[in-house]
């Protein structure tokens, strides 16, 4: 049988699932993640399930205001955590190249080891600034937690935020800080999710090309374009149609039927 990374078959039909759930653990064994991060990521991958596993249109328009924000934004900062640094550290570095903007570590169960680790795999992988290692100084008002800790060049004074599987409280004291936030988040009716300016609902292994890709195709469009693209961009009608989405798809499975091997056929 033809096998691929782990000794997984590729012919297994959830070849993807089981690959991502392999690095994370193998991360975890590395002291990149923690097993927190697991449940997480398994709270990820039902939605991703709900949705269909693939990108849909709601995570299409709101990529294209993600990059035109991020395009827009005078300091952008995208922040990694454990997970994201396991699931998507080379599309990571490639987009903070991309936007020229630096990657700033931030764990919500911080440790330094952790914080080392995590930012030694990034500039492996040619990330060029890694921020919140010793420099992370400055504190989130309102979080009185390790999770609040920031670096003053990054997200201290960054105007917007790119955030992955990120905590709901966070999110909220970011936008209290005035920043824009734009969250990668499978749930959609995750505080994260409601509370960011934009949310892509997606996996971020596919998010966050999703997003480079987009900068790619608005780079160079005029400040103003950037801006009605911004403008035009309605996250309620975004996370509105992520659960319409699901809706219907399960509305449909159950129509057309869910069993692969009903009794009494063939
Ligand atoms: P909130 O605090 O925002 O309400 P939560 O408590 O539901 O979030 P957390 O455990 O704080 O969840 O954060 C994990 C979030 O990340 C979940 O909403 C989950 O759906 C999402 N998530 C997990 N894995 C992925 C992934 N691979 N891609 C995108 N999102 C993911
Ligand atoms: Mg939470």
């Amino acid at each position: 049988m033809e096998e691929g990374g782990h000794g997984i078959p590729r012919s297994h039909p959830r070849y993807w699932s089981l690959v991502l759930r392999e690095r994370l653990v193998e991360a975890m064994r590395e002291g990149i993640v923690v097993p927190q991060g697991l449940i997480a990521h398994g709270r990820g991958e039902c939605f991703d399930y709900l949705i269909g596993e693939e990108t849909q249109w709601f995570a299409r328009e709101a990529a294209r205001a993600a990059a035109a924000l991020l395009l827009l934004a005078e300091h952008p900062v995208i922040s990694v955590n454990g997970n994201a640094a396991a699931l998507a550290a080379d599309e990571l570095v490639r987009l903070s190249k991309l936007l020229d903007a630096p990657l700033e570590v931030n764990l919500f169960y911080r440790t330094e080891e952790r914080v080392r680790r995590i930012a030694e795999l990034l500039r492996r992988k040619g990330a060029r600034r890694v921020l919140g290692v010793e420099d992370a100084t400055a504190r989130i008002p309102g979080l009185p937690h390790p999770r609040g800790m920031v670096s003053p060049e990054g997200i201290l004074r960054a105007d917007v935020v790119l955030v992955a599987l990120e905590d709901g409280d966070r999110a909220e004291a970011l936008r209290r800080m005035g920043k824009r936030v734009i969250a990668i988040d499978l749930n959609p009716l995750s505080r994260t999710a409601r509370m960011a300016d934009v949310t892509i609902v997606d996996n971020i292994v596919r998010a966050v090309p999703l997003i480079a890709g987009e900068i790619e195709k608005l780079r160079g469009r005029p400040r103003s374009e950037l801006g009605e693209i911004v403008q035009g961009y309605d996250n309620n009608r975004v996370l509105a149609g992520a659960l319409l989405h699901i809706r219907e798809r399960l509305e449909k499975l159950a129509r057309e039927g869910v069993a692969l091997n009903p009794l009494g056929e063939g």
